[in-house]
């Protein structure tokens, strides 16, 4: 079992968008999720496994992107679907 996520360089987008208006494809498909989760190599907003849709993780599937964090407020952490590790890229953060 790894202690340290090997994928870090697959991290493009740090930060949050200012608007995250909701999972793409619940929105397309008029579903609804539960969390929301961001993929750190190309800022796709997917929604998380408590979600009917899963599209975080479906997004993972399809193109091998490793690592998401949450996009709930006040949540800044991130998760390495390849390592099944949670950590986070930001100590602390000013507000
Ligand atoms: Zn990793
Ligand atoms: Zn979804
Ligand atoms: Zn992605």
């Amino acid at each position: 079992m790894s202690t340290e996520c090997a994928h870090l360089d697959s991290v493009e987008i740090v930060d949050l968008p200012d608007e995250v208006a909701g999972c793409e494809e619940c929105l397309a498909e008029g579903m609804q999720w539960v969390h929301l989760r961001m993929c750190q190599s190309c800022g796709h907003i997917g929604c998380c496994d408590n979600s009917v849709g899963k599209h975080a993780t479906g997004h993972y599937e399809a193109t091998g992107h490793p690592i998401i964090r949450s996009a709930e407020p006040g949540e800044d952490w991130s998760w390495c679907y390849v390592d099944e590790l949670m950590f986070r890229l930001r100590g602390e953060r000013p507000g």
